[in-house]
């Protein structure tokens, strides 16, 4: 048993091709940003997609005379700057609106056709059935729609030949995605040791700089880091509820 639990608890090896799906820029950066620098590290190609460019932005760090035209560029380039950081090879914006996210058919089709594209073997997003974190903060609406159109456009629109058949036309055939990673999972089951990339993933959150104004986040992601990996006598680790499908 103790053999059992002991493979169980193994983390598992990097996906060679990833999706990582948001709604905002800086999201991929506070959850998961340690496990894909860890993984494309160790060679994983990581297509970013932010379904919105976060032209809702932050009330506190947002210049007076900000237009939410100029926030899109800046939040888009910073997005880039931070996926640079984190070795990541491509960012994808779909340009839905930021605040009022919808979980529609057009942006299901969007994504599909991203994981069409891109053929990744694993999808990371968010868990949509998390409504609350803890007693103090709520999940962003747009989160949990970002989460819930992954997941579907996972199953079953990406590998399901006769949904969107104009993705067909598009040359874009069924792809069946073998894992999903869900983090801010009430239930995490897997862990990823992050150490050794810890600061990479704070440098990348820092290139959210409309979003940090005088603000260091280090001292929250380490402790954040800690706390996870206490879980599992790591030092530091980001948590994730994991499905692995059958062919
Ligand atoms: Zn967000």
């Amino acid at each position: 048993m103790v053999g059992a639990r002991a493979t169980r608890r193994k983390e598992p090896p990097a996906p060679t091709r990833v999706v990582s799906v948001h709604a905002h820029p800086d999201d991929q950066e506070f959850t998961v940003a340690g496990t894909l620098a860890k993984w494309a590290r160790a060679g994983s190609h990581i297509v970013t997609v932010c379904l919105t460019s976060g032209e809702a932005g932050s009330n506190h760090a947002t210049p007076a005379d900000m237009t939410r035209e100029r926030l899109v560029k800046i939040r888009e380039e910073e997005q880039r700057a931070a996926c640079r950081v984190l070795g990541i090879a491509e960012v994808l914006f779909l340009g839905y609106e930021d605040g009022i996210l919808q979980p529609s058919i057009a942006l299901r089709r969007d994504l599909t056709r991203a994981i069409r594209r891109h053929r990744p073997h694993a999808v990371v997003c968010g868990d949509p059935t998390t409504r609350f974190y803890g007693t103090r903060y709520l999940n962003h609406p747009d989160h949990r729609v970002a989460a819930d159109v992954a997941l579907d456009a996972v199953f079953p629109s990406a590998e399901t030949r006769f949904i969107f058949p104009e993705l067909l036309d598009e040359g874009l055939e069924p792809h069946h995605v073998r894992e999903v990673w869900l983090h801010g999972a009430e239930r995490a089951d897997t862990f990823v040791d992050i150490a050794g990339v810890l600061d990479v993933k704070i440098r990348a959150l820092r290139e959210h700089r409309s979003q940090m104004g005088d603000w260091d986040p280090s001292a929250m992601i380490r402790g954040w880091a800690r706390q996870q990996g206490a879980r599992r006598r790591l030092g530091a680790a980001e948590a994730f509820r994991r499905m692995v499908f059958q062919d």
